[in-house]
């Protein structure tokens, strides 16, 4: 589904050139968890910004399904729809809408869309049962645990199905049983709906949900594992 081929993100600093991303390779399949690991200001955040169209490479470009759709001199506006359509964000704090409820939240985005109000709702209140929100639907964040608050923000992700989901540290804010139902979650979704599915993680204690772990260092990738051979199809149709 994601295919970024060199990819360079360089700043210019006075008279340094901070390279946060330094000519980056790796692929996305369907239903592929990959995560991304490495140290503090390795690139991580600034591989998801640009994987997720939201930054232009310097250098390199960002394919989907395999057409190339960012590199440098592009246009962030002009992406805007495709983004819409394409990908799901998922960020460290859920940054739910403070006076929606948790069903209002994820109806949102669907009514952004043209969605007509009652099947945004029905469509929202599935999604959230779905991850165990049920009993949730019209509380507000306030009145939702954090594990509870993030699996609003992934219902949000979800809402009009991307077939590429990305996300930066979700879990950060969680304790480790919530984070591990949040890991294992999106383990589900990848395996469910095929999505492609993309998190950036400090968190190694489920590191073994993920298909492929991605070690980034000084904005380039110092290693890759492969997690789950045995669990991936040898041919994967309508791959990248
Ligand atoms: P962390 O684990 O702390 O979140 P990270 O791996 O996500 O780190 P990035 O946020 O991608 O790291 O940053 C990579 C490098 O790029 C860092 O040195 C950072 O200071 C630099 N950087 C990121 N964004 C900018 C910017 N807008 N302008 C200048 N430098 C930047
Ligand atoms: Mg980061």
């Amino acid at each position: 589904i994601l295919s970024v081929r060199d990819a360079a993100r360089h700043y210019q600093s006075g008279e340094t050139v901070i390279r946060a991303l330094d000519g980056v390779s790796f692929d996305v399949f369907p239903g592929e968890l990959v995560g991304i690991v490495g140290p503090s200001g390795s690139g991580k955040s600034t591989m998801l910004l640009i994987a997720g169209l939201l930054e232009l490479p310097t250098g390199g470009c960002v394919a989907f399904e395999g057409e190339i759709v960012s590199r440098p001199g592009g246009s962030i506006a002009g992406l805007r729809d495709f983004r819409r359509r394409k990908i799901g964000f998922v960020f460290q704090k859920a940054n739910l809408i403070p006076f929606l409820t948790a069903a209002e939240n994820v109806a949102l985005v669907l009514q952004i869309d043209d969605v007509p109000a009652a099947a945004a709702r029905l469509h929202a209140e599935r999604l959230l049962a779905a991850l165990g929100l049920g009993e949730r639907l019209d509380n507000r964040p306030a009145r939702l645990s954090g594990g509870e608050q993030q699996r609003v923000a992934i219902a949000r992700a979800l809402a009009n199905d991307p077939p590429l989901l990305l996300a930066d540290e979700p879990t950060a804010a969680l304790d480790s049983v919530r984070g591990r139902q949040v890991m294992e979650l999106f383990r589900t979704i990848a395996d469910v709906r095929q999505a492609g599915i993309v998190v950036v993680t400090h968190d190694n204690r489920s590191l073994d949900l993920f298909d492929r772990l991605v070690e980034f260092s000084d904005g380039r990738i110092v290693a890759v594992t492969d997690n789950r051979p045995a669990a991936r199809p040898a041919s994967r149709p309508g791959a990248a």
